[in-house]
């Protein structure tokens, strides 16, 4: 475990005590972060030298995913019990339930804010096209991702939406939502933040301005690390918790209530990555412009309808003329090589 260990200093000006640090028992994610970020980069550098390890990586990450899955069949009953402790420990068990309530409305809400104006405001800034219709071309894709909370397993379906309803061309849409479903989660994030506070305030842990920066910086770096698959953002909520020193065994209240928020959740983590899709494909409409594609020129084909067979000696020595029931010659045959 990394360790922030800061030495404490007192400086007294103007017989003002100033505290310049202190130390911090908790492990440094944002150094990890920054560390890992930069290390991948330096890997990149490396070329081929570099892939080895690349390699060693993604089958640790793999192999972590797959044992978080075989986990994740004992989260019920794991949940309960950690659920049930934290009653216990409650004075008014009513207030808890009041909290959750308030957790579920404020993830909820923030969803349908962010969901239903400040996407298609960006969307309609940059296309003046209508977002709400491209909405609509995704209706199919969004209640799926509401059904299976997972980004992953709407992928596909999404694809075949934006492509065939929305006009949005094959090789943006497979360039840009696969990437999106990995690496953007609006919701994900947004979520993340609101169950930092709750968890503070359940606590009574008071955020001053610099842990909030904190939370944020880190609920943007983690959301992009979370998997598409349904409660993936939890996982990494524990990231945001370490870093801002809040106790990690409350996210059992937040995997209890993750069931209704994830939904919503996956629903603006697909919707995000659709509107950047159609973001771009609008920037490539625009940036043709007419004098960059080829004029059509009618050419008057003198050809009759049914021309006369090459011969194999004119034509491909491997083709030769095939003749068909009717006997005519339209067509050509491949000669077996062998
Ligand atoms: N379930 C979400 C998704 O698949 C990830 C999350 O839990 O935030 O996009």
């Amino acid at each position: 475990m990394v360790q922030q260990a800061v030495p404490c200093t007192k400086t007294k000006i103007n017989a003002t005590m100033v505290q310049l640090g202190c130390e911090v028992e908790s492990m440094n994610i944002l150094g990890l972060v920054v560390f890992a970020i930069v290390f991948g980069v330096a890997l990149r550098k490396l070329g081929p030298d570099g892939e080895l390890l690349i390699r060693f990586f993604n089958s640790f990450n793999d192999a972590t995913m797959v044992l978080v899955s075989w986990i994740m069949w004992y989260a019920p009953v794991g949940i309960l019990f950690l659920v049930a402790s934290k009653i216990v420990e409650m004075k008014d068990v009513r207030q808890l339930f009041i909290r959750l309530g308030k957790y579920i409305l404020c993830c909820l809400l923030g969803h349908a804010i962010h969901g239903l104006l400040v996407l298609p405001l960006i969307y309609f800034i940059f296309t003046r096209k209508n977002p709400y219709r491209f909405l609509w071309g995704i209706m199919t894709p969004l209640a799926t991702a509401f059904g299976t909370s997972s980004s992953s397993a709407t992928l596909p379906l999404m694809m075949k939406c934006v492509e065939e309803k929305n006009g949005v061309a094959k090789h943006i849409s497979r360039f840009i939502l696969p990437i999106g479903a990995t690496v953007n989660m609006d919701g994900a994030a947004l979520f993340q933040c609101v169950a930092a506070v709750f968890i503070a305030q359940l606590n009574g842990v008071s955020l001053d301005f610099v842990k909030i920066i904190t939370i944020l910086v880190t609920a943007t770096a983690s959301s992009v690390g979370a998997a598409g698959i349904p409660a993936g953002g939890v996982l990494t909520l524990a990231i945001i918790l370490e870093a801002v020193s809040l106790p990690v065994k409350d996210i059992s209240l937040i995997l209890a209530v993750d069931w209704l928020v994830d939904r919503s959740c996956t629903i603006l983590n697909v919707e995000g990555d659709a509107f950047g899709a159609g973001l771009l494909q609008s920037y490539v409409d625009r940036s043709k412009t007419p004098s960059s594609e080829p004029e059509l020129i009618q050419v008057k084909n003198d050809m009759p309808l049914n021309p006369l067979p090459l011969t194999t000696e004119e034509g491909n020595p491997l083709l030769k003329p095939y003749r068909g029931p009717a006997g005519d010659a339209a067509t050509c045959e491949k000669e077996s090589v062998m």
